[in-house]
């Protein structure tokens, strides 16, 4: 954690990723975001729960792990809104604080959770953030605050079959971004755990989460990619110069 800032205050980042329970932000873009980070971005991950629905830890561990795991991505600031895990929906007290973030934190790329996914409440922080994006340009919505609309809105892959509008390189930070998640020792594998199984704590989840990340760094010839849906096509400025390189070419053999 930078000294100059304390996690869980509202800070100037260049990336915010808005997501409904801590673990999210790890498992959906934790790439991009460590790799914002350890190239001198500033990143920060607003979680709209506590995760107090989860079947395995309680709303404490996953606080304490969600500190941990921001340590290990970088994040410049990392705030939990507290509200009703299981219960969010697109309504105007959750968009006035997206709003008031997004004007606090003033980031140039927010990232949500995709808009389709088999849970609710990841669908409505997309739904939510969606609006909320537009609003915060607008001067005159909650005029206390001054507007800042950000420049980009992506949103995540999900769990839903989709095509992605980008893709990012993360496989400089894919040890980084494997630790974060580690850091959520109460959610994911664990040999010695009591707790029950879920999907996401059987030792195969861990191997679906590679696989995720091995499908979308094929397509763009790199060991390990995220995938981003944009609804705006994504803009280039040098095609050849982004095409120069063929990019499986520069891959170092893995031991
Ligand atoms: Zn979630």
């Amino acid at each position: 954690m930078p000294e100059e800032s304390l996690l869980d205050q509202p800070t100037e980042c260049d990336i915010v990723a808005f997501m409904a329970h801590p673990d999210d932000a790890e498992l959906q873009c934790g790439g991009t975001l460590a790799l914002a980070a350890a190239t001198g971005s500033r990143a920060g991950v607003v979680d709209f729960s506590r995760g107090e629905l989860a079947t395995r830890g309680s709303p404490e561990e996953r606080a304490a792990e969600a500190e941990a795991a921001a340590g290990e991505l970088g994040l410049r600031c990392r705030i939990n809104l507290g509200l009703p895990d299981g219960h969010l929906e697109d309504r105007e007290e959750y968009r006035k604080e997206v709003v008031r973030l997004i004007r606090l934190m003033r980031p140039k790329v927010v990232i949500a959770p995709a808009l389709a996914d088999h849970h609710p409440d990841h669908m409505a922080v997309a739904a939510i953030v969606d609006r909320s994006f537009y609003l915060s340009g607008i001067a005159k919505y909650l005029p206390e605050l001054e507007p800042w609309r950000p420049n980009t809105l992506l949103h995540t892959m999900g769990t839903r079959p989709a095509v992605p509008s980008l893709v990012v390189d993360i496989s400089e930070v894919y040890e980084t971004r494997k630790k974060a998640i580690a850091c959520y020792g109460s959610q994911f594998y664990q040999e010695d755990s009591r707790e029950p199984q879920t999907r996401i704590s059987h030792p195969e989840f861990n191997n679906w989460v590679e696989g995720g990340l091995r499908h979308f760094g094929f397509f763009i010839g790199a060991s390990y990619g995220e995938g981003f849906t944009s609804a705006l096509p994504v803009p280039v400025r040098d095609p050849v110069k982004q095409y120069s390189v063929v990019p499986w070419k520069t891959l170092q053999r893995e031991s």
